[in-house]
Parts: C-alpha cells; structure tokens; sequence
C-alpha cells in the first residue's frame, strides 16, 4: 500500500511579493538554520512509510542552497515516491540546486510565474523576466525532473488584456504539462488586498484589472488552454493527460496527507490537526515543546461531509455521496440543477462550465 502526501513547508523568500496570502516572510539566515533543524527533527521523528507523493511548498523552497535542502531531504525516505514536487521562484533554480532537487527524487517542478509580462512581475515584488523561466525549465528537464507546471494570476496590477495574452504566448511556447491559473484575491491577507480593500493607492492598487476583466482573462486561459489539449480537472486546474497532480488529488479526495514544518496540515482520515503558522513560533514551540502542534481535531460525519464537498466538488469529477450524505446534501443540490450550476448523477454531483465559475457559491448553498 502506498504511503501518505507528505507536504514540507519552506517558509522562506526573497522578497514578499505584493499579492501574497501565505505565511511565508523574508526570514533572517540564523533563524532559516535553526528552523531547518527543527524540521529535520519532526521529520526524523515520522518514520514516513515510502510510495506516497511529496511536496515542498511555502514560500519559496527553491531558495535553499543545497547543504540546507539536504538538512531536510536526507530525513525523508530516500527516492520511490510517486511523485515528488518542488515548488520554485523563478531566478532561483541555479545549476546546483537543480542537481540537488535531481538527486533527492524531486521530479515535479512548480514554477510560481503569475506573469510572464517583466513589467507585471515587477510590480507584484518578482523580478524574473520570460527568458529567465525558459531557461530553468530547460535546465530542470535536462536534469530529469520533466513534469513541468506554471502558476498564473489573472488580476495583478498593470495586467491587460494584451500582457495576458502574451503570458498565454509563452505557456504555449513551452510546451508545459500542468497551469494553474488563479484569480487574484483581495481578502486582508495580502499587502495589496488590504490595499485595494481600503481604496489605497500603493502596490499598483489603482492599476489592478476590474473584476469583470479579471473574469474574462480567465475565461481566455480556460478557451485556449482546453484548445491546446489541457483538461481542466479542477476550478483552477489545468493538466495534459497523465499529468495532474497526485499530490493536491489526496487533499481534494480526503486521502491522508501529513504536514511537517510551520502552518502545516495532516489529515488521517479521521482526524486532522496543523502546525503553529510562522517559522519563529515553530522554531521556538519545537525547542521548548519539542512539538510545534497547535491544532487537533476528531472529525464527525458532519465535518468530513463539509469538507468532502468544500474540497471534492472544486473538481471535475465531482463527489459521490453514501445514502446518509445523499439525504442531507440532495434537497439541497435541487436548485442548484435547475439553475444549470450543478449535474446530478444517482447520488454524485459535478459542477458544470458554468458552476465553476461560481464553485464558492455553489459549495456555500449545498453547506448552508
Ligand atoms: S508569492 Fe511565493 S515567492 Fe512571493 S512571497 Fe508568497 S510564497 Fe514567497
């Protein structure tokens, strides 16, 4: 039997970028070293079962030189995962840490694009230009690691119709085998969320694609995308055949997962728990605690079925329901079928076209 998702949190970067939700920060290297110790140590402590996927995710992962990577790969099992991914900053996969990733089984690479436009890639805190990701993508395929996949937000400041096409332009161009393509979000979490949510005008805040275009760069993604061969397997998911991603497939089926390192997640089937949310309180609850837990949860039949559904039906295949859910959730589902938003199939459910584009509030009904 296979093992676990194994999620390890890297939550360092060069710079924060204007448009980032995540718990990551510009870290000092004193406290990046004692943070990758302590991660060694849960990770030591595991005894991870081999076969699973794994995913180094944050931040910025790719930021690490090799000795520091190898702090923490050489506490994972050592290859025979079913795939194995990197998540990178464009500019920062060098030759040596390419050759590091290669040699720890990595072979999944996850580039955090958003733009390929260097003017719109400037403006949200990133410096890489085209030429930059199409030379790593190069260097990451000659070294073995040949799966591929590109991140894009429709809705950074400055973005226009004509740079977005031209993002599309170079997707096409490098023939890669998986695009995520995001919205941008304007919630309090990120520097130009809370920006645009106070009518402020720094971080291009004046500058950011009504919702309206936002809604239509992402609908010229999802048409050219399926016409070059992508199926779209989840809301913001795009993959050619063969090549979604195992890894966000187990938390969108509830399969277990374990997280390792600050704001890190795990999930058993029936229970779930996470990590403190920053590297300095990490570091700090693992050499005091010896544990940096700070959540435990029992999940009850009501519970899975939220998240059964909060997570399931964001894909394409949609969810399937035993008899008890099915008496809960298809009342509900009703006028979600009438309104087009929604197909039944015996007890399951999938979004249509169209209900992915309002997937957060087709979830919110059936949960109401
Ligand atoms: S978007 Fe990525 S690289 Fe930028 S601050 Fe957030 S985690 Fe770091």
């Amino acid at each position: 039997m296979s093992g676990p998702g194994v999620y390890v949190s890297i939550p360092f970067c060069a710079q924060k970028c204007t448009y980032c939700n995540f718990r990551s920060d510009v870290y000092s290297r004193p406290l990046r070293s004692e943070y990758l110790n302590q991660l060694a140590r849960e990770l030591c402590r595991a005894e991870i079962a081999p076969g699973g996927t794994l995913y180094f995710g944050g931040g910025s992962p790719s930021l690490l030189e090799p000795q520091e990577f190898s702090v923490v790969s050489s506490n994972l099992p050592d290859g025979g995962w079913d795939e194995a991914t990197l998540e990178i900053a464009p500019g920062e996969a060098t030759p040596d840490r390419v050759r590091a990733w290669a040699a720890c089984g990595i072979d999944r690479a996850s580039l955090g694009v958003q733009s390929f436009d260097r003017a719109v890639a400037r403006a949200a805190g990133r410096k890489h230009g085209p030429e930059t990701v199409e030379a790593e993508i190069d260097r990451l395929v000659a070294a073995g690691i040949r799966t591929i996949s590109v991140d894009l937000i429709a809705g950074l400041a400055h973005q226009t119709p004509a740079t977005w096409s031209r993002s599309l332009e170079w997707v096409e161009r490098l023939a890669v085998d998986h695009v995520s393509v995001y919205m941008l979000e304007t919630d309090d979490d990120s520097r130009l969320g809370r920006e645009l949510r106070s009518g402020g005008t720094r971080y291009g805040a004046p500058d950011v694609p009504s919702e309206d275009l936002i809604l239509d760069l992402y609908l010229e993604a999802v048409e050219r995308l399926v016409a070059i061969g992508f199926e779209r397997y989840e809301v913001s998911n795009f993959a050619r055949r063969g090549k979604r991603s195992r890894h966000n497939l187990r938390y969108w089926t509830l399969q277990p997962y374990l997280g390792f390192g600050s704001d890190a997640h795990s999930f058993d089937g029936h229970r779930r728990w996470s990590n403190v949310s920053t590297a300095p309180e990490y570091v700090e609850r693992m050499k005091t605690a010896g544990s940096a837990r700070a959540t435990f949860e029992e999940l009850g039949p009501e519970q899975l079925l939220e998240d059964k559904v909060l997570t399931g039906l964001r894909t394409r295949a949609g969810v399937r329901f035993d008899s008890r859910e099915w008496r809960k959730v298809g009342p509900r589902a009703e006028p979600l079928v009438a309104q087009g938003w929604l197909v039944a199939d015996g007890p399951s459910l999938r979004l249509t076209d169209r209900g992915l584009l309002f997937a957060d509030e087709a979830i919110a009904d059936l949960l109401a």
